[in-house]
C-alpha cells in the first residue's frame, strides 16, 4: 500500500521572513495576490501600522496556488504534495511534513488537474510530487498529468496508507528517522480544524502530525510512535476527538503526553498559538470556517514561525482570535481565502488597537448564539466603519436610563459633511425582546456599504441621501431580556415607577400621550405609557436627536421606519384613532402613506394597514413623527406571521435571520429612496418638492 522509499531529508525549512506575521484562513473570493490598501472604495487600511496580505482564489485550488506563488515567489520547490481536492483526510498530515521538507501543498481534482494547478506545478518545478492518497481520491489520469507536464527525471509518486491515519504515518515515515522528531503532534483524523491548527506548531517543533481515531489508536499510528520514539507527543483536540483511553494508549509508547484544546475549534486553535508562539512571534495566518485553505497554508505558516487561528464562518471574528491578535498585536496578518471587509477591519482594528474590545455584555442563549449580543453589535457596527470610513460615522445618540449608549451611525458618502440630502431614520428595539430587529439594522448597515462598490442602486441611495440607523432603542432592556443566560420576554425599558419596572418606550412619545386608551396608565402593565409625557429618556434621546436634523427651518429627515416584531406587517400612522381616513393628517398624505405601504409590500410581503387596524396605540412613535415633523413614519412588525408556540413567535431560531432580512431589502432601499419626495409617489412633486427636489423618487403604485 505504501510506496514511500526511506528517505529521510534534511531539515530545509526556508528562512522567515523578518517581521511579524499571523495567518487567520477563510473561504474563497479574490483571485490571486491582493496585497490590500484600497480593496475597497471608502477602505482606509492603509492608515493602520496592521498590514494584511490575503491569499485569495475562487476556489480551493486557487487558493493553494496562491498560497504557493507567495511562498515559492521565484518557483523552485523542492517537493509539492498533491491532495484531493474533494476530500482532505489524506493531507490532514502533510502540511508539517512539507514544512519540514520545505515543499508547497496543491490540490486537485480526483480525474483531472485543473489548468492553473498544472501551471503551478510547471512554474515551482520540483524534483519530487508526493500524491496523497489512493485512486479513489486522485487518479491515475491526474498522476499521467504531472509526469506529462514536469521533467523526466521528476519523482512522482503516491503515499497512501489504508486511511487517513496510514497515510499520515506514511508521510512521517518518508520525512523523519528514529529520534529525529523530538515532539510529534497527534489530533484526531476527524478533526481537520484542529490538524491545521497542530499543523505549524508542529512545524515548530521539527515534529511530524499523525492521526488517531477518537476511541482507538490505530495499528499504523503506534507503530509510528515506536519508530520515531519522540519525547513527547502533544494532542491537540478534545477529548471527543482523542479520548483519554487514545491518549492513554499513546502514554504507553511515549514518555510525556500533553493536551492542548480549547471550548470549540477556534479556541483550540487560539490556545495552540498561546501554548508555542510567543508574542514575539507576531506574523499571523488566518483561516476561515473551512479548513482546505488552512491545510494548504501550513507550509507559508511555518515559514514564517506563525500560528493559524480562524476568523469565523459569519461576520464577527472569532472570540480566541480576538483575543489572540489583542494581546500579541500583530504587524502582519496574512488572510488565506476569502474575508469580508469587516472581519477584515476587526483583525487589524483589534491588533492595531482602533477596535476596542467591548465591554463584557449579557450574551445570547448557546442555541441562539448567531444573533449578535450587544457587545458583537458595537464591535460590528464599529468595525464597519473603520472598514468604510468615508461612508459610515459611528456615534452614541446619549444614555438610557441605567447609563448605556444609544448607538447609531450615518451612512452616507461624504459621511463627515452636512450635504443637505434628504434623510432616512431607521430604528430598532424600542421593545427589548424583539431582537429581530437589530439583525434587520445591521443587515440594512452590511447592504449600503458591502454593497456600494458593487451595486448602482445602493451607491445612488448612499450618494443621494443621509441615513441614521439607531441600532437598539432599548439598550436596557435588552441586557435584562438576555440576562442569566435565558429569555426574559421583557418588552419595556427599565426605569422603575410605582414599584414596577419598566415603561414602554413606543408610548411615550408627544402625540396624543395617554389619550384613547391606546396604552396602560398601569405601572405593571406591558403598555405602561409611563408617569408623564416624554419620561423616558430613551424617547426623549430619539426626540432630540430628530430635532437636531431640523437646518435651516427645514426637517431633513423625509421617511422612517421603526423595527419591531412580529406580525409581517406594514404599519402606517394613524395609530391612535379607529377612523379609517385618520382626522389629522391631510388626503394628499394618508394617499403617500398608503401608496407607500403598498409598494412595499409588494417587495416584502408584508401586510399594510393603518396602524390602528392592529389596535389602537397612543403616543406612538410613528404617530408623533408624522405630526411633528411631516415624517411619512412606518411600523415595519417583521417575522414571522405566527407560530404555534410562544417561544418562536417571540424568539424565532437564529436559522431564519438570513432570509427574514434578506427579504425586507428591496422595501427598506424603497423607503430610503422615497425620501427624494415622498408625494412624487402621487404624481405630486411639483407642488410639495418645488425646488431642489433632484431626486424623484419611485413614483405611482408598482405593478
Ligand atoms: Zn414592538
Amino acid at each position: 500500500m505504501v510506496h514511500a522509499r526511506p528517505r529521510f531529508a534534511a531539515r530545509t525549512r526556508l528562512l522567515a521572513a523578518l517581521g511579524l506575521v499571523a495567518l487567520v484562513v477563510g473561504g474563497v473570493e479574490t483571485p490571486g495576490v491582493q496585497a490590500d490598501s484600497a480593496a475597497q472604495p471608502g477602505n482606509a487600511f492603509g492608515s493602520s501600522s496592521v498590514s494584511t496580505e490575503r491569499l485569495g482564489g475562487a476556489d480551493q485550488y486557487a487558493v493553494a496556488v496562491a498560497i504557493s506563488q507567495r511562498l515559492f515567489p521565484a518557483g523552485g520547490a523542492p517537493v509539492v504534495y498533491l491532495a484531493g481536492g474533494q476530500n482532505f483526510a489524506d493531507a490532514l498530515a502533510a502540511g508539517p511534513i512539507a514544512a519540514h521538507e520545505g515543499g508547497a501543498i496543491l490540490y486537485t481534482g480526483s480525474s483531472a488537474l485543473p489548468d492553473a494547478v498544472g501551471q503551478e506545478l510547471v512554474r515551482l518545478a520540483p524534483a519530487r510530487v508526493e500524491v496523497l492518497g489512493g485512486t479513489s481520491v486522485i487518479g491515475a489520469a491526474v498522476v499521467d498529468q504531472v509526469t506529462a507536464l514536469l521533467a523526466p527525471a521528476t519523482v512522482v509518486e503516491r503515499v497512501a496508507g489504508a486511511d487517513a491515519a496510514g497515510t499520515a504515518a506514511a508521510l512521517s515515515a518518508v520525512a523523519f528517522a528514529p529520534h529525529a522528531a523530538t515532539t510529534v503532534f497527534v489530533t484526531g483524523s476527524g478533526s481537520a480544524q484542529d490538524a491545521v491548527a497542530a499543523g505549524p506548531a508542529a512545524a515548530q517543533l521539527g515534529g511530524p502530525l499523525l492521526l488517531v481515531a477518537p476511541t482507538s489508536l490505530p495499528a499504523a499510528t503506534a507503530a509510528e510512535l515506536t519508530r520515531l520514539a519522540p519525547d513527547r507527543v502533544v494532542i491537540v483536540g478534545a477529548t471527543s476527538a482523542v479520548s483519554d483511553a487514545v491518549s492513554a494508549a499513546i502514554d504507553a509508547i511515549v514518555p510525556l503526553v500533553e493536551r492542548v484544546t480549547g471550548a470549540d475549534a477556534y479556541a483550540t486553535a487560539g490556545a495552540v498559538a498561546t501554548r508555542f508562539f510567543s508574542a514575539a512571534a507576531t506574523d499571523v495566518i488566518a483561516g476561515g470556517p473551512g479548513y482546505a485553505n488552512g491545510l494548504a497554508a501550513v507550509p507559508l505558516a511555518a515559514n514564517r514561525h506563525a500560528p493559524i487561528l480562524f476568523f469565523g464562518p459569519e461576520d464577527m471574528l472569532a472570540t480566541p482570535t480576538r483575543d489572540w491578535l489583542v494581546a500579541t498585536h500583530p504587524s502582519r496578518i496574512v488572510i488565506a481565502g476569502s474575508v469580508s471587509e469587516v472581519v477584515r477591519a476587526q483583525m487589524v482594528g483589534f491588533s492595531d488597537g482602533r477596535l476596542p474590545v467591548p465591554p463584557a455584555t449579557p450574551a445570547y442563549p448557546s442555541y441562539d448564539s448567531g444573533y449578535h449580543d450587544p457587545g458583537e453589535m458595537l464591535t460590528l457596527i464599529r468595525a464597519t466603519e473603520l472598514a468604510y470610513p468615508t461612508l459610515v460615522h459611528v456615534f452614541s445618540m446619549g444614555k438610557s436610563y441605567e447609563g448605556r449608549d444609544i448607538w447609531a451611525a450615518k451612512i452616507s458618502d461624504n459621511v463627515s459633511v452636512e450635504e443637505n440630502e434628504p434623510e432616512v431614520l431607521i430604528d430598532t428595539l424600542h421593545h427589548a425582546d424583539e431582537h429581530l430587529g437589530v439583525e434587520q439594522a445591521l443587515y440594512m448597515l452590511a447592504t449600503l456599504t458591502s454593497q456600494y462598490a458593487t451595486d448602482a442602486y445602493v451607491r445612488r441611495l448612499v450618494n443621494e441621501r443621509v441615513v441614521w440607523i439607531v441600532f437598539a432603542m432599548n439598550p436596557d432592556g435588552w441586557a435584562y431580556d438576555l440576562s442569566g443566560g435565558k429569555y426574559h420576554f421583557w418588552r419595556k425599558n427599565r426605569q422603575p415607577y410605582g414599584g414596577y419596572y419598566g415603561t414602554d418606550i413606543n408610548r411615550n412619545y408627544g402625540y396624543k400621550w395617554a389619550c384613547c386608551s391606546g396604552s396602560s396608565g398601569n405601572p405593571s402593565a406591558y403598555n405602561f405609557r409611563g408617569p408623564t409625557v416624554w419620561s423616558t429618556p430613551e424617547a426623549r434621546l430619539l426626540r432630540d436627536f430628530v430635532a437636531s436634523r431640523v437646518i435651516g427651518g427645514v426637517q431633513l429627515i423625509k421617511t422612517h421606519v421603526t423595527l419591531h416584531t412580529n406580525g409581517e406587517l406594514i404599519l402606517y400612522p394613524d395609530g391612535w384613532s379607529k377612523a379609517t381616513y385618520p382626522p389629522d393628517i391631510t388626503a394628499d398624505d394618508h394617499a403617500v402613506f398608503v401608496y407607500m405601504a403598498r409598494n412595499m409590500s409588494r417587495m416584502n410581503g408584508y401586510r399594510p394597514m393603518k396602524s390602528s387596524s392592529l389596535y389602537v396605540t397612543d403616543g406612538d412613535e410613528i404617530d408623533w413623527l408624522y405630526h411633528q415633523y411631516r415624517i411619512f413614519s412606518f411600523t415595519f412588525e417583521l417575522y414571522p406571521v405566527d407560530q404555534p408556540t410562544l417561544t418562536a413567535m417571540v424568539y424565532p431560531p437564529y436559522s431564519i435571520v438570513a432570509a427574514q432580512t434578506a427579504r425586507n431589502r428591496g422595501a427598506l432601499l424603497y423607503l430610503i429612496d422615497a425620501a427624494g419626495c415622498p408625494w412624487a409617489i402621487i404624481g405630486k412633486a411639483a407642488q410639495y418638492c418645488p425646488t431642489g427636489t433632484p431626486i424623484p423618487p419611485p413614483s405611482g403604485l408598482l405593478g
